[in-house]
């Protein structure tokens, strides 16, 4: 319905409208009133349906992506970097911080850099580990590009239909997934005790907790990544399970990788 106030032709670029939205431009037709009501009634549904596809349909968030409905969901990227971003400021309870890496690390290493760069640096080693942690989350949030380019192309090239596009969204999906889980298994790592596998070579009865937790943790990632390319690239068991299997194997390395480098970089830097 045309409001009596609501322009004819398009405020962006002057082609006439004909209902909500512009076809040259694309621009929504501006109607100031019930614009915010209007904003969440469009965004509330499609959130959801993201959480919920996300949580539950292991594939239906890319599966969607393929078919070109786009709209229902929030974009790929936006959705991995907002639940990046979720995970970084839950560092406080998953203990994802370079002051936990440098606890844990029995060698006392990073403990010794930390202390050694903060005295270059001239400050007080409290204030560095914090300005280290902000420089951290920064550089992880830039570098966690490269786990999902690592995990786009494992999936582009174990495929024979190369939709480069479809693989990067895939591998967006699964690191937010990957994220949201790590919160999880970490947060639960804290509570129960656990020392991080790779931490140490002594076999204390925390870290073998921990290669429990991890075990616990790449199953989990495992079985959502075969389900999804079941569902995505409709792969059978054996090849989808190689596959996962590929993909999970790949996404371990780099992001061990991706955290060390962003670790050495933030000390450095900051
Ligand atoms: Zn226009």
């Amino acid at each position: 319905m045309a409001d009596a106030g609501a322009p004819v032709a398009c405020t962006n670029c002057g082609a006439p409208l004909a209902g909500e939205w512009c076809t040259r431009c694309g621009q929504e037709r501006i109607v100031e009133r019930g614009a915010l009501r209007r904003y969440f009634e469009r965004q509330v549904p499609r959130i959801l349906h993201t959480v919920r596809a996300l949580l539950l349909q292991p594939g239906q968030l890319t599966l969607e992506y393929a078919r070109g409905q786009r709209v229902r969901s929030i974009s790929a990227w936006r959705l991995t970097f907002n639940v990046l971003a979720l995970f970084l400021a839950l560092s406080f309870v998953t203990g994802f911080r370079v002051a936990t890496f440098a606890r844990v690390d029995q060698s006392g290493r990073l403990q010794g850099a930390i202390a050694a760069a903060a005295v270059r640096a001239g400050v007080d080693e409290g204030a560095f580990v914090e300005r280290v942690e902000r420089r951290f989350a920064l550089v992880y949030t830039g570098m966690t590009v490269v786990t999902i380019a690592a995990i786009a192309i494992v999936v582009g090239l174990t495929h024979r239909r190369r939709r480069w596009n479809v693989a990067g969204v895939f591998a967006l999906h699964v690191t937010a997934w990957g994220f949201l889980v790590d919160a999880v298994f970490q947060g639960a790592m804290e509570v129960t005790g656990a020392t991080p596998m790779l931490a140490t070579t002594e076999v204390t009865q925390a870290a073998v907790r921990g290669a429990w937790w991890l075990l616990l943790f790449e199953g989990v990632m495992f079985a959502y990544v075969l389900l999804a390319l079941r569902r995505v690239y409709g792969d059978g068991v054996v090849a989808g399970s190689t596959k996962a299997l590929l993909v999970i194997v790949v996404r371990l390395v780099i992001s061990n990788l991706v955290v060390f480098a962003s670790a050495s970089l933030a000390l450095m830097t900051a």
